[in-house]
């Protein structure tokens, strides 16, 4: 169903209050847009994410209060480092994930748990390969390869490179926004995900989120915001918090080669087989390569634990 689908859905509920859309987040508070404007909502009670319709009242003096979160069409969810599932995003079309070749270095695993994440959640999946004015790293071409064979829409561009930006920004312009829902971009800490929406969307202050604008307190520092961007031209992105790992949640180890890339091309001949090491008759090791099925095995391990990432 549409965005505008859902809102007017969403009209229907039975939680009180004005409907918007959450735009921004902070900590306990939200940005919280509607056809009047926008303005900052103060939590009590459901916790809202980037994404979310909600219905909001007026709070003299303080901007407006949150009174509750309509039913979320799409989550993308992460497992923290405590075990913890944290929500990232609702009503979302989809993630680009975006890596780059080096600073940080290239790391496919990662790539391949956001697929699995963005797979389970219904979710479009694109990669975006920033950075490479640095140069390609050996093995970062064999695995694009690889992905693209398999239907992933892949971008090798340069956040300082305009020209290396246009079919991207074309991409997102038609692939995303109001009617079908906002993409997020997603990937480590550094690898130029700022940077690109700062290319994408020249003249916005899109820098670090707790100094985004005058919305949120002065002085406020924090690294855990969210913000929702229109792009000209039509397409929606969000930024999201910066993170050193990522981790799917709410999987069973058993499901995981439903939505690991390459799994389910596999049609190995036992059903609900785990593709594990020497298992004799699974064709896995044949058809699927190295690299993908380290990074499946290490997710299985990761989920089978439950506790350290990998
Ligand atoms: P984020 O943490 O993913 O938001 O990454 P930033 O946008 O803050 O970028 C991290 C660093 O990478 C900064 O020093 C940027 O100047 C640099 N950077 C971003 N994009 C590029 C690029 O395309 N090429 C090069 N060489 N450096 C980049």
């Amino acid at each position: 169903m549409s965005l505008k689908g859902r809102q007017q859905k969403a009209k229907h509920t039975r939680i009180k209050g004005k409907p918007g859309r959450v735009i921004g987040t902070v900590g306990r508070r939200v940005l919280v847009r509607d056809s009047q404007g926008e303005r900052v909502c103060y939590l009590s009670g459901q916790r809202a994410v980037i994404g979310d319709l909600v219905r909001w009242e007026d709070a003299p003096g303080s901007g407006g209060k949150l009174l509750g979160v309509e039913k979320r069409q799409t989550v993308l969810r992460r497992r923290d480092l405590q075990g913890k599932e944290r929500i990232l995003a609702a009503n979302l079309r989809g993630i680009v994930v975006v890596s780059s070749p080096r600073s940080p270095d290239f790391d496919s695993m990662l790539i391949d748990r956001y697929i699995v994440a963005a797979n389970a959640a219904g979710l479009d999946v694109h990669i975006c390969i920033n950075k490479i004015d640095l140069g390609q790293m050996d093995c970062v071409t064999p695995y694009l390869r690889e992905r693209e064979a398999l239907g992933y829409k892949v971008f090798s561009v340069s956040a300082k490179s305009a020209e290396t930006l246009v079919e991207f920004e074309r991409f997102l312009q038609t692939n995303s926004g109001q009617e079908s829902g906002p993409l997020a971009l997603v990937g480590l800490s550094g690898v130029g995900k700022t940077s690109l929406l700062a290319a994408l969307l020249p003249g916005q202050d899109v820098g670090p989120i707790g100094e985004l604008s005058s919305y949120w307190d002065q002085g406020q520092h924090t690294t855990t915001g969210s913000r929702l961007f229109e792009l000209e031209g039509g397409g929606e992105l969000v930024d999201s918090p910066g993170i050193r790992t990522f981790s799917p949640s709410g999987l069973e180890p058993g499901e995981v080669s439903t939505y690991f890339p390459g799994f389910s091309e596999l049609q190995c001949q036992f059903r609900d087989c785990m593709h594990q090491k020497g298992q004799k008759g699974c064709v896995a090791e044949e058809r699927l390569s190295e690299n993908t099925l380290r990074g499946y095995r290490r997710l299985i391990e990761f989920l089978e634990k439950q506790s350290t990432p990998y």
